[in-house]
């Protein structure tokens, strides 16, 4: 395969970049797919613009002003020859742009228009001032936005993509899918396929293209999802055949631990524990995904199976996603096992010096039986005596091959450890046949009794004075409360801002309250700091980012506050939510929305109203992901996909196991190349 510095004007500095996104060769670069498009084919008369919908307008300057009442802000008004005004707001912005909105200056727009007290308004539009020629051309393709790669400038990403794309040869080389699937489906070939993704001619249907109906879009879908398919199938062939060291014992440490925890196992995590057993009794490794919704209790499950590998005298690793949730675990893994005289060991990236060589001579030599960490635990210097089990939580978080990369830790001969994952994503059981065809799977489907239900109510967001009421009421109570920003671009750095504004916002409006901040821009010790301070009721409200999506517990919290709700999909909402209901007391969920809502956000909020069960809201998310909604089609969550939605591309399934069937049995070297071309890039970028 070409590498990228192939490519004319891609440097070492450049390339280096691009790599630390996974994109290498030419290759990588054809898959780098847009996001979305810009249609700046046409300008629209500001009198048809839709609140809402992207479009590109023009006009004159007709006023400027900027304050700096509690933020920075410059206004400016915009109106054309159709006699209406767009009033486009900045929040960031420098002298100099001021400077250059003369009023009578031609400008032209692109952005999304929403109503405002005073008519239409555009919140940060792209913009161009325009000379004072009229004719200014109109590009005559769409054009193709793209995920950012940091340290390369959008129009350099789009330079070379464009430049990899005019490579692709003209026969039939590339092409893996076979031609009378192809055919029967209807896909064009990979060439046409690319051509259309990257820059789609202006008759294109937009829609068909965002939503993956499209031909061309469905031929890369297809084709990602066999390349993942047949690379877990692979994976599981192949580790099955391994073998592992058979785990059977009498369960006396199990029963200890049983014996010992104020509460009894619900039915689910009998029958989910019993099937692990049975695994582990194997003389093939077992690779089993336990499903369960927030709160269904996994970590139990996962200590009773790690006390069998620990009563056959070997040892267990549990990893987490995050510092935060593997000190969760590490917590209950105390509480639970060290009464039973099972040594617990912690190892993170921040252990450092003595205690970290002391934790790694623990390990290498066997007197750590359960080792509970962070992605260190994956760490070249980290050398288990005899690991028998791998637990991972939370897996959508590390993808797959980062799972593999714990599994070889443990490989010694021919035999690998066994592994238990766990996941919190509830997903149908089609879609689980296919997105962890490598994994058998267990479904933890009941909630412990004794859980007061949230409250969840939906709330304007003209009605935030309220919503600030409510948190002074419940913190009166002794209480904490969660503000949750969403995310507003796909930037970490815009989501941190609005975070911080609000923040800001916060602390003035409680003053008598402790309020802390944190999102995805703050140092990891920050981060901890902030939420170690949280869990210790030395803050009251927690102003976050999406960042505290997964497993934080913090029973104390009862009230969560989720800003913007209408942005986010089902699945992100309802692991939000499990934030809180977590302890004795009632709890609620304030779903805070910027009016109007589309017809498909409501029902999103109402199924949030209507249900608490993970499951529900999953079935409801994939009723509801069809046609109309772009958002959410990236954030499945389930593995680093670059097109393809698990959800939305469900009915497409069938098609891909009997590709695989076929490429596997007929032209193994083809399938070879297909899990190359697209998970070979997809492992590194997962591990960003
Ligand atoms: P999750 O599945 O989201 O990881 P956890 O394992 O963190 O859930 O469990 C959530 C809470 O429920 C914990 O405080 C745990 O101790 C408690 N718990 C687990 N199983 C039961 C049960 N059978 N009865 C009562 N409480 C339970
Ligand atoms: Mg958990």
């Amino acid at each position: 395969m070409q590498p990228v510095v192939s490519l004319p004007g891609c440097g070492a500095r450049t390339a280096e970049k691009l790599a630390a996104r996974g994109i290498v060769s030419v290759q990588d670069l054809w898959l780098h797919l847009p996001l979305r498009y810009e249609d700046r084919t046409r300008v629209v008369p500001i009198r048809s613009l839709v609140p809402g919908e992207p479009a590109q307008f023009e006009g004159r300057v007709e006023a400027v002003e900027s304050g700096f009442r509690f933020r920075p802000q410059l206004k400016v008004a915009v109106s054309d020859e159709s006699g209406a005004t767009v009033l486009l707001r900045f929040f960031h912005f420098h002298r100099a742009q001021v400077a250059a909105f003369a009023v009578g200056r031609r400008i032209r727009c692109y952005g999304e228009v929403r109503p405002g007290a005073h008519g239409l308004e555009c919140v940060h539009p792209s913009y161009r001032l325009l000379g004072d020629d009229r004719n200014e051309p109109l590009p005559d393709g769409l054009d193709p936005v793209y995920p950012a790669v940091e340290g390369v400038g959008a129009p350099t990403l789009a330079r070379l993509i464009g430049a990899a794309i005019a490579r692709l040869p003209d026969d039939a080389a590339p092409e893996l899918l076979p031609p009378e699937l192809r055919a029967r489906l209807g896909l064009p070939g990979l060439r046409e396929a690319l051509a259309v993704a990257h820059r789609p001619p202006p008759e294109t249907d937009l829609a068909a293209l965002a939503e993956g109906r499209h031909p061309a879009l469905r031929r890369l879908i297809l084709e990602e999802l066999l390349a993942h398919h047949i690379s877990l199938r692979r994976q599981r062939i192949a580790l099955k055949a391994e073998g592992a060291q058979p785990l059977r014992t009498h369960g006396r440490l199990a029963e200890r631990l049983l014996a010992t925890l104020p509460f009894s196992l619900t039915a689910a995590q009998r029958r989910v524990f019993a099937e692990c057993r049975a695994d582990l009794a194997e003389p093939s490794p077992m690779l089993r995904l336990v499903q369960g919704d927030v709160g269904s209790g996994k970590t139990v499950v996962a200590a009773l199976a790690a006390l069998l590998a620990v009563e056959a005298g070997r040892q267990v690793a549990l990893m987490a996603p995050t510092e935060l949730l593997a000190e969760q675990h590490l917590a209950n893994f105390r509480t639970w096992l060290e009464p039973l005289g099972v040594r617990v060991q912690w190892l993170a990236g921040k252990l450092a010096g003595r205690a970290r060589t002391a934790a790694l001579e623990a390990i290498a030599d066997g007197s750590a039986q359960v080792v509970v960490g962070t992605h260190a635990l994956m760490q070249a210097g980290v050398v288990f005596h005899d690991l028998a089990l791998a637990i991972v939580d939370e897996q959508h978080r590390f993808g797959v091959h980062q799972r593999l990369a714990l599994r070889d830790k443990g490989a010694s001969g021919s035999q690998v450890p066994h592994q238990l994952v766990m996941t919190a994503t509830p997903i149908p059981r089609t879609l689980a046949m296919t997105a962890y065809a490598d994994l058998d799977v267990s479904v933890l489907d009941e909630l412990p009794p004794g859980r007061t239900p949230v409250q969840t109510v939906a709330v304007s967001a003209e009605r935030r004075a309220e919503v600030v009421a409510r948190i002074r009421a419940a913190c009166a109570e002794g209480r904490q409360a969660y503000w949750v920003c969403t995310l507003i671009e796909d930037s970490d750095e815009v989501e941190a801002q609005a975070a911080q504004t609000t923040y800001e916002r916060l602390a003035a409006q409680l003053p008598e309250l402790r309020v802390g901040l944190v999102h995805g821009r703050l140092k990891a010790a920050a981060k901890q700091e902030v939420m170690r301070a949280f869990k210790a009721r030395e803050l009251d409200v927690l102003v976050a980012t999406t960042v505290i999506e997964v497993g934080v517990d913090v029973p104390n919290a009862s009230l969560m506050l989720i800003e913007n709700a209408e942005r986010l999909g089902l699945a992100q909402l309802h692991q939000l939510r499990g934030r809180v209901g977590r302890g004795a007391a009632a709890s609620s969920c304030v779903l805070l929305y910027q009016p109007p809502l589309s017809a498909m956000a409501r029902e999103r909020i109402e199924a949030m109203r209507a249900s608490s069960d993970g499951f529900f809201i999953a079935e409801k998310d994939l009723e509801l992901r069809g046609p109309g909604e772009l958002l959410g089609t990236r954030q499945t969550g389930l593995a680093a996909f670059r097109v393809a939605d698990l959800a939305r591309d469900a009915a497409l399934l069938p098609a891909v196991r009997e590709c695989a069937d076929l490429l596997l049995a007929e032209a193994p070297e083809r399938a070879d190349r297909l899990v190359a071309r697209w998970v070979g890039g997809a492992a590194r970028y997962a591990g960003a």
